[in-house]
């Protein structure tokens, strides 16, 4: 439970103690910071109000996603930290990769032999509570799961075929 108080000189700005910052804030200030966090080009500063629920709550947000992987700069296929996504999806070595698989020639000319299969695979999830579809040329369903934890910034819930609606996470990948 988040305890709310007043200064005396300041009778309408609740503050409270926010312990991942380990200060007094005021809620306003809260509210701004997890805006900004969240926001396009979040300072690192403020790395520690991103997925915040209290931060989101404060903001007026609710449904949050509260995936670590959400909002990261990661690629979806090989999981790696990156400056640059290509077509916000992949990092620059695995768009070139898959640039050499489609045309069958890497840049020594020869056939590229180790880059597994694309396949068109499609996933459904909730996003808060909005039915998604997510679609496109992958090398496995995982890297489309990490793609809608990465991008979306509602919860994410996955979904199946219409037979079984809701399955939890885990499964999707037996
Ligand atoms: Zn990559």
């Amino acid at each position: 439970m988040v305890e709310y108080f007043t200064l005396e000189e300041l009778p309408d700005r609740p503050m409270f103690r926010c312990e991942r910052r380990n200060a007094t804030l005021q809620v306003s200030a809260c509210a701004g910071m997890w805006s900004e966090a969240n926001g396009k080009a979040a300072p690192e500063r403020l790395d520690r109000c991103k997925n915040c629920p209290l931060g989101a709550k404060h903001a007026g947000v609710g449904e949050i996603s509260l995936s670590p992987l959400r909002g990261m700069s990661i690629c979806a296929r090989c999981h790696q930290g990156t400056t640059r996504l290509i077509r916000k999806h992949l990092c620059v070595s695995c768009y070139n990769r898959e640039r050499e698989f489609n045309l069958g020639r890497n840049a020594k000319g020869s056939a590229p032999v180790k880059h597994p299969p694309l396949h068109n695979i499609e996933i459904r999830y909730q996003a808060g509570e909005v039915l998604q579809r997510l679609a496109m040329p992958v090398v496995s369903s995982e890297e489309l799961v990490v793609a809608a934890l990465r991008d979306t910034s509602k919860q994410v819930t996955f979904a199946f075929s219409g037979k079984r609606p809701e399955m939890p996470q885990g499964e999707l990948f037996v």
